[in-house]
């Protein structure tokens, strides 16, 4: 397939598990991606296989966002995707009333205003002219209360909020910049392998144990692959999806479908 071909990606967290496969998912499809993150050894590398380019960047900065958009513009000409993928789990020591202000601030400060950031300033030239795609990585918690990590499912549930609303704005005046959110459960990534170390070293279970009881309530019974979160991103972000917009996409293995057993 060549869905891609002759557009450009911005992705951001692309040095991450979700973010690295949709890189790579993307490039493999003939997109020429722009690789953000703050990980640079790993961005650079990702970039040489893909035949990409990284650039440094701290998505809850305004400064560095428009730095990245104007040296993609430059170099690339146009940007016809964006993958908002960076994000951090904060301390998953401090969940309900535990949770301090500066973990509530320094988690909204990455996942939810980094996501506004870069919709706001890729939007603005999407918008220009008249077309484009953004995916911004919410989660299932999004759906869901989540006191053990109320400062992370506030900044999910933000995503969504910002992403349907955007997804109005970017249908006016007969423009056709599409927004969508996509809401993985529990993947196979740095992230969640800290969250089964944590339970593990918490509850003085095995990492056998501590994976079996951290997937016990996902109906498929296991962690899903970021591969199967690249191919939701994909679809929003190919033309197969041009008439999709301002919609959530769970991958999530049935994770949060309600069950009356
Ligand atoms: P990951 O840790 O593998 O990747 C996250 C990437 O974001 C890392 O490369 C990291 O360096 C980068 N990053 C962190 N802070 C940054 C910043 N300020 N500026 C730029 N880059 C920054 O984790 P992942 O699982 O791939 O997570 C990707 C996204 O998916 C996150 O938004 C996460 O909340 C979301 N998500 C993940 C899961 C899951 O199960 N893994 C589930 C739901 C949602």
């Amino acid at each position: 397939m060549s869905r891609f071909a002759g557009k450009v990606a911005i992705v951001t967290g692309g040095a991450g598990g979700l973010g690295g496969a949709t890189v790579r998912r993307l490039a493999s499809e003939g997109a020429r991606v722009v690789i953000t993150d703050l990980a640079r050894a790993a961005g650079e590398a990702l970039a040489r296989e893909t035949g990409g380019l990284f650039l440094s960047h701290d998505v809850s900065s305004e400064a560095e966002w428009r730095t990245v958009v104007d040296r993609a513009l430059e170099i690339a000409g146009r940007i016809d995707v964006l993958v908002n993928a960076a994000g951090i789990e904060g301390n998953i020591a401090e969940g309900g009333l535990e949770t301090s202000y500066e973990n509530y601030r320094n988690v909204l400060s990455v996942n939810l205003d980094g996501t506004f950031l870069g919709c706001m300033t890729v939007m603005r030239h999407m918008m220009a002219i008249g077309s484009g795609s953004i995916v911004n990585i919410s989660s299932a918690v999004s759906f869901m209360a989540s006191p053990s990590g109320l400062a992370y499912g506030i900044s999910k549930a933000g995503v969504e909020q910002l992403t349907r609303t955007l997804a109005i704005v970017g249908a006016r005046d007969g423009k056709q910049v599409r927004c969508n959110s996509v809401h993985p459960g529990v993947i196979r990534t740095r992230m969640t392998d800290s969250i089964v170390e944590s339970y593990a070293a918490m509850t003085g279970a095995s990492p056998a144990e501590a994976e079996a009881a951290i997937c016990a309530d996902i109906p498929f019974g296991a962690r899903g692959e970021p591969e199967d979160v690249a191919a939701m991103i994909a679809f929003l972000a190919s033309e197969d999806a041009r008439y999709v917009t301002g919609s959530q996409f769970k991958v999530d293995g049935g994770w949060t479908v309600p069950s009356a057993g």
